[in-house]
């Protein structure tokens, strides 16, 4: 179903009923045709992103693409950037970087590592890093895409296929909002995709090398992204 206009909040309820449960490559085929180049995925080269980088690529190549290099990202992270430049040629990957003053003003204010100090610092250094490209990022588009899973984590177990985002006043579609870690796994390696080394490593969710670490057996899988914070802050800012 092709959309007049662009939606609006009051069309996510009707949308989910359209496309919730729906298969991710029908999703994604919806997008593609409703917004063409006006919705942009934002990938972070995690598993569920690469995944939905080759549906993309296969049903979809004019949703338009991009990234966020954050400046503290780990080798295995670019590595994996240009396996995906290289295996996907037609789906150019727009790379959005934080601005330069106000990186230079956090670093000689508060040094490197001010986001292991309170959540509040943290949250000012995913804002400058993360927060403010992506908003860049959206500047012109209509819509966005995320490969965000329910069970990833206590913060997205009611997250919709269709959501409002408020802060950037567009919708966005999650076509792998259903899938489970296996699911993802059994994508990946079906179609020989390429992905991040450092889930080879014990890291099931990938983000900036110092706000990462390895899991142990039986923690959860968002338990390696700031450590040292209670669950209920795990969040960027990105999907608030
Ligand atoms: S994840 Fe860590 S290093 Fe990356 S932007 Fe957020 S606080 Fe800064």
């Amino acid at each position: 179903m092709k959309e007049a206009t662009k939606p609006t909040a009051a069309d996510v309820d009707r949308l989910n009923e359209l496309l919730g449960g729906k298969p991710a490559e029908e999703i994604v085929r919806w997008a593609g045709e409703t917004f063409g180049p006006e919705i942009k995925f934002a990938n972070s080269f995690g598993a569920e992103d690469v995944a939905l980088q080759h549906i993309i690529a296969k049903i979809a190549p004019n949703i338009r693409v991009f990234t966020l290099d954050t400046g503290r990202l780990n080798d295995e992270t670019y590595q994996v950037m240009d396996a995906t430049r290289f295996k996907y040629p037609d789906v150019p990957i727009e790379v959005m970087f934080p601005e330069r003053d106000k990186v230079e003003g956090l670093t000689r204010e508060k040094g490197f590592f001010s986001f292991r100090e309170s959540v509040e610092l943290r949250k000012e250094c995913c804002a400058i890093r993360k927060v403010q490209p992506l908003k860049r990022a959206l500047a012109d588009a209509n819509a966005w895409m995320t490969g965000l899973r329910r069970d990833q984590s206590v913060t997205r177990t009611d997250t919709p296929t269709i959501e409002w985002d408020e802060g950037n006043a567009m919708v966005k579609v999650n076509p792998l909002i259903e899938w489970s870690n296996e699911d993802v796994w059994a994508y990946i390696k079906a179609n020989k995709i390429p992905y991040n080394k450092l889930h080879d490593q014990h890291y099931p969710s990938i983000g900036c090398a110092p706000c990462t670490r390895a899991i142990k057996d039986g923690e959860d899988i968002r338990a390696g992204r700031w450590w040292w914070e209670n669950p209920e802050f795990k969040e960027c800012g990105l999907h608030e």
